[in-house]
């Protein structure tokens, strides 16, 4: 081992692969169960799209933690996990038919409506079905996020969620149907947020909402305030775990809850994002005219994130001790996005050295592709390693 890595077993392995510290995993679902349980009516929802892989889904089904799908697929990655389907909702802009009746089909917790034609149909599918669908309604509470634009999706401009002029008329649509049951509120403003005060706006502003409802007698039972809490990328080994205890305080002390009302969280960056690392190999280290390029077998098709919001990843050279130097650090793809990153410090490089791309078990192995005919990375856990 390097610091945290089995890198004997590296060694044995084709590259690119993800590697997942499942120890890391699951000090981070100890850390959130033990802040979520000082507050009674917290509950928290994995945001799937963060990372599906089946081993890490399945050490996320055993700490307990609900499902929070954007896809049919992923619904039944949730189930197949075994988490129960009674803790999955289900959120998203177009959610087609056959999506919507495999959650009535399975009994989905709730899906997060985000129009009211989508709340036409979900009530027309349900009436064939003979079921009733919980429905809560995602809301855009133009709120920003200090964030990278690609990512704020709580500013009127986005396209996400229900207007909150039209929030009345559109809980009062719902009131009518037969086959729908209103039980809540959603809201997601963003991801990668560090900064506590754009959740503090968020908390103010579901508040304002809820006394215009309260004024009407409505008292929702679910507000769900979204996930969107960031990590560390520069310091993966300083803050392998983000700060929990600070974010449900200050949902807990500036969300305003009745006591029939329950709180409901939907992470996912924050769940999985440190315990994941891409595992590249050097191919060459070309020299430039000014600068010398190390260029690795891992590229944009296996971690899209640098390419895609100009994300940075801390990367090492996990098996070299030599001085360090400069690199731009590239992938092999046809792109000139296919860039990790510029100057970048590393432990001299070589041939064959292994390169650890940090923090990539978020929004990393999920958003690969075969784009160039290449293969999807496969993926590895410290439990298999060692
Ligand atoms: C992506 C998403 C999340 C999770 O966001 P993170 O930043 O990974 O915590 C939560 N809720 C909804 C509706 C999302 O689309």
């Amino acid at each position: 081992m390097k610091g945290i890595f089995p890198i004997h077993r590296f060694r044995e392995l084709e590259t690119p692969f993800y590697y997942y510290d499942t120890k890391v995993l699951r000090d981070t679902l100890a850390v959130i169960n033990k802040e979520v349980a000082k507050y009674e009516k917290f509950s928290v929802h994995y945001a799937v799209k963060a990372n599906a892989n089946p081993k890490v889904l399945t050490i996320i089904c055993e700490s307990g933690l609900g499902a929070d799908c954007v896809s049919g697929g992923e619904i039944r990655a949730a189930i197949k996990a075994g988490i129960p389907a009674d803790k999955v909702v289900f959120a998203g802009v177009g959610k087609a038919d056959w999506e919507i009746n495999l959650g009535l089909d399975y009994g989905i917790f709730c899906f997060n409506v985000e129009s009211v034609p989508e709340l036409e149909v979900i009530n027309e599918l349900a009436t064939a079905k003979g079921k009733i669908a919980n429905v809560a309604f995602r809301i855009n509470p133009n709120v920003g996020a200090h964030t990278h634009k690609n990512i704020t999706t709580g500013l009127a401009e986005n396209k996400f969620g229900i207007s909150m002029a039209d929030m009345d008329q559109v809980i009062d649509t719902a009131l009518a149907m037969r086959n729908v049951k209103f039980i809540g509120l959603h809201f997601h403003i963003g991801s990668q947020i560090l900064d506590m005060g754009d959740f503090v706006a968020l908390c103010n502003r579901v508040n304002e909402l809820q006394e215009k409802l309260y004024a009407r007698q409505i008292i929702v039972e679910h507000i769900n305030v979204g996930g969107g809490l960031g990590i560390d990328y520069a310091h993966p080994n300083r803050q392998p775990v983000p700060d929990f205890a600070a974010y449900f305080a200050t949902y807990a002390q500036h969300l305003k809850l009745r006591p029939e009302q329950s709180a409901h969280f939907e992470l996912g960056r924050a769940v999985t994002g440190q315990c994941g690392s891409l595992i590249s190999k050097v191919l060459y280290v070309k020299q430039g005219a000014n600068k010398q390029f190390a260029i690795l077998d891992a590229g944009m098709t296996d971690l899209i994130r640098p390419a895609l919001y100009q994300a940075y990843h801390k990367m090492e050279n996990i098996t070299s001790e030599e001085p360090v130097e400069a690199y731009d650090v590239v992938g092999p793809i046809c792109e000139s996005s296919d860039v990790f990153g510029k100057a970048i410090d590393l432990n001299k490089v070589h041939r064959g050295d292994l390169i650890a791309l940090r923090s990539a078990g978020a929004y990393g192995e999920i958003m690969a592709s075969g784009y160039n005919c290449r293969e999807i990375p496969k993926a590895y856990t410290l439990d298999e390693l060692v």
